[in-house]
């Protein structure tokens, strides 16, 4: 296994890489529920990307779950694999809660927190190297992030389940593109109320 890349992504910043196919990135939990929010597009064309649909439509017909583990297979919009989950420490990772914005802060948390940094605020700083937009964030995987549906139908957002060390492994199943935000969110617990660093290493066989 050679190591292409070994980074270090401080709290509330975003991050990118280009995964060749094949390659593997493995996203690690240091110090514990810290959800990491994820887009992912076809290298070579990148109006193909990531669908929630698709996936969760996908593994409804093997079962039914609506969140990610381990052998869950990412689909793009076109039905095609763009990564598959080969190892993951977690068990659970969601794919139905979106991603943090001000104003869905504003919305949720009231109108102080506006301002606050969130989420959608990394993906448009990090997805204008690429050339893309606002009208290019789709639905995106907050992985570590714990996202239970009760049995009444309400989602919530609860408090992280992931340990210190906690990492989940991605196999690039095409040339893709991931984009990802560590969560700054400090208004619910889906970071234990503390945004904290991750580390993330793309390796190859
Ligand atoms: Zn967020």
């Amino acid at each position: 296994m050679k190591i292409v890349s070994d980074m270090l992504v401080p709290a509330r910043a975003p991050y990118s890489a280009t995964l060749k196919q094949g390659q593997v990135m493995k996203i690690i939990d240091l110090e514990s529920q810290q959800a990491v929010d994820a887009l992912f597009y076809n290298a070579h064309d990148l109006s193909e990307r990531y669908s929630v649909q698709d996936t969760l439509a996908a593994q409804a017909v093997q079962g039914g779950k609506f969140f990610l583990e381990t052998g869950s297979v990412l689909l793009s919009n076109e039905g095609n694999a763009l990564v598959r989950i080969i190892a993951d420490t977690c068990g659970f990772h969601d794919s139905c809660a979106g991603a943090c914005s001000c104003e869905s802060n504003s919305v949720r948390f009231g109108h102080e927190t506006r301002f606050m940094h969130a989420c959608r605020e990394n993906f448009l700083t990090e997805i204008a190297k690429y050339g893309l937009g606002k009208r290019d964030l789709v639905s995106n995987v907050n992985f570590f992030m714990n996202v239970p549906i009760r049995p009444d139908g309400e989602l919530t957002v609860d408090d992280g389940v992931s340990k210190p060390g906690g990492y989940v492994e991605l196999r690039a199943e095409m040339d893709v593109l991931v984009l990802i935000s560590n969560c700054p969110q400090v208004n619910n617990p889906c970071n234990g109320f503390r945004p904290t660093p991750i580390r993330i290493i793309i390796s190859e066989s």
